[in-house]
């Protein structure tokens, strides 16, 4: 190659990297998108270790009451509970075969002892007759505080609203399922419900939740109650006293209860 052309050929090889560096410059290099933060860390708190958890003897046979229940009925009689009419008057329901049987026109009854957050384990029977239809049928309830009820009601192949049958928190949740035996044969709730809480002014601070297994099934996970069960207006919340009676609802029906006890959570 004579001088002349290798000094063009280093010229366009020269003028052709400044061009290509300047292009380069010129273009902004793809930026990868910026690494996602982590999500916050919430801090948690460790329990306290000075206190240990009470010891509690278990029933023998699982249901039965455990060491550190208070039992409101044992097949015995109604010495614990009186008329919700007054508060006073003794219970008038009968007592048949170690069970409590609504005695239809004399009205609820409930426990003389007054609870806040409890669990609580009952058991009841509908009708083994069966008698109307819908809500007309094996329907009574339990009151948590004399004012929050779980439904009791005879659902076996028994159409009514979804949110009125059995292991409803009535006319606000419906149950997560059907678990209801056949009429006349016995069924079990376990419920943990927590009371609401209320500031000096009457100001609701916390809704009434329940958790509840109708036979050993989750019909109710942790639902907040929005406040008093009515059939017939809206729930709403009005300051109540701390502890209130349990009750039990006569709606004409011929249901039984069995084995009620309690654990108090408060
Ligand atoms: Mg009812």
């Amino acid at each position: 190659m004579s001088s002349v052309l290798f000094r063009r050929v280093s010229l366009s090889a020269a003028l052709g990297l400044a061009l290509a560096a300047t292009l380069f410059a010129q273009t902004p290099a793809p930026q990868a998108p910026a690494p996602a933060a982590p999500p916050a860390r919430v801090p948690g708190q460790m329990p306290d270790p000075s206190k240990e958890p009470v010891v509690v003897t278990p029933a023998s046979t699982l249901g039965q009451p455990p060491s550190d229940a208070i039992v409101l009925f044992d097949g015995k009689d109604l010495s614990g509970w009186v008329s919700q009419k007054d508060g006073k008057t003794p219970a008038a329901w009968d007592v048949v075969d170690g069970a409590m049987q609504v005695k239809p026109k004399t009205g609820g009854i409930q426990s003389k002892q007054g609870f806040g957050s409890v669990q609580l384990h009952i058991e009841f029977a509908t009708p083994s007759v069966v008698k109307g239809s819908g809500q007309g049928r094996g329907n009574s309830g339990v009151f948590l505080m004399n004012t929050y009820e779980i439904q009791v009601l005879d659902s076996y192949e028994n159409k009514t609203y979804f949110h009125g049958q059995a292991g409803s928190i009535y006319k606000q949740h419906k149950p997560l399922a059907n678990a209801v035996r056949k009429p006349g044969e016995w069924n079990v709730y376990d419920i943990v419900f927590h009371a609401p809480k209320f500031d000096e002014d009457g100001k609701l601070l916390a809704r009434a939740t329940f958790t509840a297994f109708l036979n050993g099934i989750l019909v109710q996970d942790h639902v907040e109650v929005m406040g008093v069960t009515a059939h017939d207006r809206p729930p709403y919340y009005e300051k109540h006293a701390d502890k209130l009676p349990l009750g039990l609802q006569d709606h004409g029906d011929l249901v039984r209860f069995r084995n009620i006890w309690v654990r108090p959570l408060d």
